[in-house]
């Protein structure tokens, strides 16, 4: 599964980096980055969790 951050709509809350620091960083400009971008089963919890917390609904997970 592929992770995705969709860099216009983050606004920058930082939900995802707190939920999964492992997964996702903000950057100087507070928009948020995928660490890893092809994430196995292991991740997919807290990828799942990061896609509903997230305020701006800028996270995907494309299969
Ligand atoms: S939780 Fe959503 S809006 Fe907030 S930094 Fe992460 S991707 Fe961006």
């Amino acid at each position: 599964m592929k992770l995705v951050v969709d860099e216009v709509l983050c606004a920058g809350h930082g939900v995802c980096e707190d939920i999964a620091p492992e997964l996702f960083a903000l950057d100087d400009s507070g928009i948020a980055h995928v660490l890893i971008e092809e994430i196995g089963e292991e991740h997919l919890e807290k990828a799942k969790l990061a896609i509903l917390r997230c305020p701006a609904e800028a996270i995907l997970l494309i299969p």
